[in-house]
């Protein structure tokens, strides 16, 4: 019998979903053993009755429940509890669901700057047109899903391939442990590491790397952090690749921002990151770029900053 699955989008960009779309032909084999029975992104399933005749949200039973986003409105919230009591396992989808990720950027200000700058600056079509009905509240911070709920199964990313929703979903429908890679994104690079001390300062971003040619495999171009390049390798969960292994952006030879959080479920990426940056002696001070070190980790619990 098919394996009951409902899935949600809290504060989120869709590209997780787009991931599990991204299965491709292998999602017929998912839909093989697995009944969607809640899914905004693949069928029009009401929340208040399909006729809006009901007056409390309701989402079906399932037995497995996936959510991607993080919490920042009331409704986010009330989604994600009836997400909890009818799902016997919650699924964190992407890094916005297990950290926070990118749309926690906004915990670093209040929610009337949000709105400001949301409603009435001056690239808003019609300024200071503020809607006072119809949008949830907003919540004092962007939160992880396991702020608010108890998660079962974490699969980081942003948004996590393919290749590891496929082999979630097939765990979880067979009644398997999902088993995350324990290394981190340099344990999969197979660009070649000389040794530390010898970079003193961070380059900025948008400079590209050395290499010889765009033909030169990449297990003989220079690794990015001793290049200089602020690469969040040593400190992000491995697993980008897929079935590939080699980690999405150094097969672009782009650095690693770090999509993949932590890790560690609990690591402090920010904190790791800039200890290996000041251990190495490598001054990273004046280079904005040290700001996307805070982009996937801002939500977080135990990383995120006062507000004003
Ligand atoms: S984790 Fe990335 S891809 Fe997934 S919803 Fe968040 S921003 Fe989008
Ligand atoms: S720091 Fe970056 S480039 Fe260097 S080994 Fe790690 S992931 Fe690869
Ligand atoms: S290399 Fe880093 S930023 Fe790029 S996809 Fe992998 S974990 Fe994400």
């Amino acid at each position: 019998m098919a394996v009951k699955v409902a899935q949600e989008w809290l504060n989120a960009c869709s590209g997780c979903e787009v991931s599990i779309v991204d299965l491709g032909e292998r999602l017929l084999d998912v839909l093989a053993v697995v009944e969607f029975v809640h899914s905004p992104v693949l069928m029009d399933h009401k929340y208040f009755g399909q006729l809006g005749n009901k007056t409390h949200l309701e989402i079906p039973e399932a037995v497995v429940g996936i959510v991607s986003g993080g919490v920042k409105n009331e409704e986010h919230l009330e989604v994600l509890h009836e997400m909890r009591k009818k799902c016997q396992v919650i699924v964190a989808l992407g890094t916005c669901a297990t950290h926070g990720g990118i749309p926690a950027l906004a915990n670093s200000y209040r929610n009337e700057e949000i709105v400001e700058r949301y409603y009435s600056t001056e690239t808003t079509d019609k300024p200071d047109a503020v809607p006072n009905e119809g949008i949830p509240a907003l919540l004092d911070a962007c939160y992880a899903l396991d702020e608010k709920v108890k998660v079962d199964v974490y699969l980081p990313g942003c948004p996590p391939h393919p290749d590891q929703v496929f082999a979630a979903l097939t765990a979880l429908v067979g009644g398997k442990p999902l088993e995350l890679p324990t290394k981190s994104v340099c344990d999969h690079c197979p660009t070649v590491r000389e040794g530390k001390g010898q970079v003193k300062l961070v380059r900025r971003f948008l400079q590209p790397p050395f290499y010889k040619s765009p033909d030169e495999p990449l297990d003989k171009m220079r690794c990015l952090l001793e290049q200089g390049m602020l690469c969040m390798g040593p400190v992000t969960r491995a697993g980008c690749g897929g079935d590939q292994i080699t980690p999405r952006c150094i097969t672009a030879r782009v650095p690693c921002r770090g999509c993949y959080g932590p890790v560690k479920q609990n690591g402090n990426q920010r904190l790791d990151m800039l200890n290996a940056l000041a251990s190495n002696g490598i001054d990273f001070r004046g280079i904005p770029e040290t700001v996307t070190m805070l982009r996937f980790s801002g939500a977080h619990k135990l990383l995120r900053p006062p507000r004003r």
